[in-house]
């Protein structure tokens, strides 16, 4: 299957069909982080995004696709995609 692009990726995050279907998703799981309801934890408010739990870029096919999308905190998504960790790995590189 081929990847998507980084500008791929970007104008499907400005697409009317995900901005509709990211609705449906917060609302289906209550607006509650869904990585932190399976450690008995509530999470909800506005910092709530929808992840792709196979990721946007390796599979396109399921991109709108409800059974491959999930609520999660803004703390659990960047956990999943260890967005720190990079952002670290960057600062040595350039350090370096
Ligand atoms: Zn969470």
């Amino acid at each position: 299957m081929t990847k998507l692009s980084q500008e791929e990726r970007l104008s499907f995050y400005k697409s009317k069909a995900w901005r509709q279907t990211r609705e449906v998703i917060l609302k289906r799981d209550n607006y509650e982080c869904q990585e932190c309801k399976r450690k008995g934890k509530v999470t909800t408010g506005e910092r709530l995004d929808v992840d792709h739990l196979l990721e946007l870029e390796d599979y396109p096919d399921l991109a709108l696709e409800p059974s491959n999308l999930e609520t999660k905190c803004v703390m659990c998504h960047n956990k999943k995609h260890n967005r720190f960790v990079k952002k670290e790995n960057k600062w040595n590189d350039e350090k370096w």
